[in-house]
C-alpha cells in the first residue's frame, strides 16, 4: 500500500534515540517484570488521568477480565455492553463466567445507546460495560445516571480511547441547570468516570507499546488492591496465594517505552483530531458516504465513515487498487459471532452499521498530502458511481 491505514515506523524513527536509550537502561537493570519502571508509569498515568490508582497488566483483555473479577462479577451475573466492539469486550465477560447482554448502538456515534441499556436490566444485572469506540467517549452522564438508579457498576472499555475526554451535552449552563449533578464528570478523561477503566497498549492503539500491555484505573482502594492481587496469582505477599488469579504483569521494557510515549500523547491525539477535521471538510456528506461525528473529546483512534447503499466493499476495493489502505472495524457484531450463536436476536441498526463502516488511514505522522489523496480518491469514486 502506498498509503497504509497505519504506519508505526514513522513514529519510531522520530523517537528512536529516546526509546532505544530507555530500553537499554531496562536491559542493564535486569528488572524485566513489574518493578520501578512499571511503578513510575502507573503513577504517571494515574496523574495524567486524574485517578487514584493505575495498575499495569498484560493486555487490555486482561484489564477487562481483572476489572470484572475485582468487582466480584462472575457466574449468574449479567453485564450490559455494546454489541459493536472488538470481541475482547464480550469475551472478557464470558470468561469470568458472567453473561454479556447486548444493548443497541447509536447511529451517530456507534456507541452504546443509554436508552437501550435500561431495557436490558434484569435482577441479574451487575454492571454496564460501555466501550469508547474509535476513541469517542460514550454517553457517560446518562450511563452513570442509570447505574446509580439501578445500583450497577460501570467498567469502561477504554482500549481505543487513551486521552479521550468526556463532554456532556449541557455546556455553559447556569447553576440552576437540572443536569448540574452531571457536571462533575464534564471534561474528565475516560477511565476516570466509571468504577473501573480498562486500557490496552497494543501497538496499534493511540498509546501503543512494542508488545502487549494494559492498565486498570480506579479511584477505589479496595478494587485497586484486588486488581493488584489478581495480576500476580491472587497473592498480596509472594507464595501466600489467597484466590485464583492470573499471571498478568506488565513488563518493564513496555513500561519504559510507554513512559516515553506518554509525554507526546496529548499532542498526538490533537493531531488525530486535526486530521479528522480535515477529512470531514474535504469529504463532507453526500448520498454515498456519511462522515463521522466530530466531538470535542474524541481522540480518533479510528476515522470511520459509513458507506451507504451496500457499496462499502466496492469503495474498499477501489481504494486498495489505488494503493490506499482501509479496514472494517467490525464486520460482525459481537452477538453474531459463533460463540454466541443463536443466543441473541440481531439488532437491525447494529447489523446495518457493521455493513457500512470503513476506517481510513489515520495516525499522527500521516503526511498531510496523503489526507488529500485519500479524500480525492473517495470523491472521485463517488462521482464515478453517480456518473
Ligand atoms: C484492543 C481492544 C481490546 C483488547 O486489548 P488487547 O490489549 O488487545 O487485549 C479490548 N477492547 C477494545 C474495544 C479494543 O479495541
Amino acid at each position: 500500500m502506498k498509503i497504509p491505514i497505519l504506519d508505526l515506523k514513522l513514529q519510531y524513527q522520530q523517537l528512536k534515540s529516546e526509546i532505544d536509550g530507555a530500553i537499554a537502561l531496562v536491559l542493564e537493570s535486569t528488572q524485566f517484570v513489574l518493578g520501578p519502571e512499571v511503578q513510575k508509569l502507573e503513577q504517571e498515568i494515574a496523574n495524567f488521568l486524574g485517578v487514584n490508582h493505575a495498575i499495569g497488566v498484560n493486555s487490555g483483555t486482561d484489564a477487562l477480565i481483572i476489572a470484572l473479577r475485582a468487582l466480584n462479577i462472575g457466574v449468574g451475573d449479567e453485564v450490559i455492553t455494546s454489541p459493536f466492539s472488538f470481541y475482547a469486550t464480550a469475551e472478557s465477560i464470558s470468561l469470568v463466567g458472567a453473561k454479556p447482554i447486548f444493548a443497541y448502538i447509536e447511529e451517530d456515534s456507534f456507541n452504546i445507546n443509554p436508552e437501550s441499556i435500561k431495557e436490558k436490566i434484569t435482577p441479574h444485572t451487575k454492571a454496564i460495560m460501555p466501550v469508547h469506540l474509535y476513541g469517542q467517549p460514550a454517553k457517560m452522564a446518562q450511563i452513570r445516571d442509570i447505574a446509580q438508579e439501578y445500583g450497577l457498576k460501570i467498567i469502561e472499555d477504554c482500549a481505543q480511547a487513551f486521552g479521550a475526554i468526556y463532554h456532556g451535552d449541557c455546556l455553559g449552563c447556569g447553576q440552576q441547570c437540572k443536569e448540574s449533578q452531571r457536571h462533575d464528570i464534564e471534561g474528565k478523561y475516560v477511565g476516570s468516570i466509571g468504577d473501573v477503566g480498562a486500557f490496552s497498549f497494543y501497538p496499534t492503539k493511540n498509546l501503543g507499546a512494542y508488545g502487549d500491555g494494559g492498565m486498570i484505573t480506579t479511584n477505589d482502594d479496595s478494587i485497586a488492591e484486588l486488581a493488584k492481587m489478581l495480576r500476580v496469582h491472587g497473592a498480596k505477599k509472594n507464595y501466600h496465594n489467597e484466590m485464583l488469579g492470573y499471571n498478568s504483569r506488565l513488563d518493564s521494557i513496555q513500561a519504559t517505552i510507554l513512559r516515553v510515549k506518554l509525554k507526546y500523547i496529548r499532542k498526538w491525539n490533537q493531531t488525530r483530531q486535526d486530521i479528522a477535521r480535515q477529512y470531514n471538510q474535504l469529504l463532507g456528506n453526500n448520498d454515498a458516504i456519511i462522515v463521522p461525528q466530530f466531538s470535542k473529546g474524541h481522540v480518533f483512534h479510528q476515522y470511520t465513515i459509513r458507506v451507504t447503499n451496500g457499496r462499502r466493499d466496492d469503495l474498499k476495493e477501489y481504494l486498495a487498487n489505488k494503493g490506499i489502505g482501509s479496514m472494517i472495524y467490525y464486520p460482525i457484531p459481537q452477538d453474531q459471532l459463533p460463540v454466541y450463536e443463536n443466543q441473541y436476536t440481531p439488532h437491525p441498526l447494529t447489523t446495518q452499521l457493521a455493513s457500512e463502516v470503513l476506517s481510513l488511514p489515520i495516525y499522527p505522522e500521516l503526511p498531510r498530502e496523503d489526507i488529500e489523496t485519500v479524500a480525492d480518491a473517495i470523491i472521485q469514486w463517488t462521482k464515478e458511481i453517480n456518473g
